[in-house]
């Protein structure tokens, strides 16, 4: 597990820059999502701003998943690069969000951030939710799924609409 203490490392520096090997073990991606089987590389670049951090940060590696129509196993790219805000839990009773904040990670204690865990975050958010080995693959799951007819359909057929 990483962690960071933001409050030390800006105290003598206004950015960090490191590069990290996470090993699937250390990442502990839960297994109904998919396997890790090489280790994640990850580089980090931390800024301070008000009221909190900037976080910018390129992921390199795959995780292997199970194709949700055929069910062979595959490979997934979830290399990215990511730029999100962290900021500490808000502490108001009342949080109110406004769109800007949307991408914006909370962080429960600066002098011992957990790198770790926001990797995990971000490789669970590159998963697809219905994975699929290939954009085309053609096994006939469709066959088998009753189509949902909706009561607008059968106000349409029956004209009411
Ligand atoms: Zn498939």
């Amino acid at each position: 597990m990483v962690t960071l203490n933001l409050k030390e490392i800006f105290k003598t520096k206004n950015k960090f820059v490191g590069s990290y090997s996470f090993s699937p073990e250390g990442i502990k991606l839960p297994p109904d999502l998919g396997e890790i089987k090489e280790p994640i590389k990850v580089y980090v670049e931390i800024t301070k701003e008000k009221g909190g951090y900037r976080i910018y940060m390129e992921i390199e590696g795959y995780v292997v998943l199970e194709c949700s129509r055929c069910l062979t196993l595959y490979q997934k790219d979830v290399g990215k690069k990511e730029s999100l805000r962290i900021e500490p839990y808000p502490t108001r009773d009342v949080l109110y969000l406004k769109p800007s904040e949307l991408d914006v990670s909370f962080y429960e204690d600066e002098e011992s951030f957990n790198l770790t865990d926001l990797v995990r975050e971000q490789i669970i958010l590159s998963l697809p939710t219905k994975p699929l080995c290939s954009p085309n693959c053609s096994a006939p799951v469709e066959l088998f799924e009753s189509k949902a007819i909706t009561l607008g359909d059968l106000l349409k057929r029956d004209n009411v609409l």
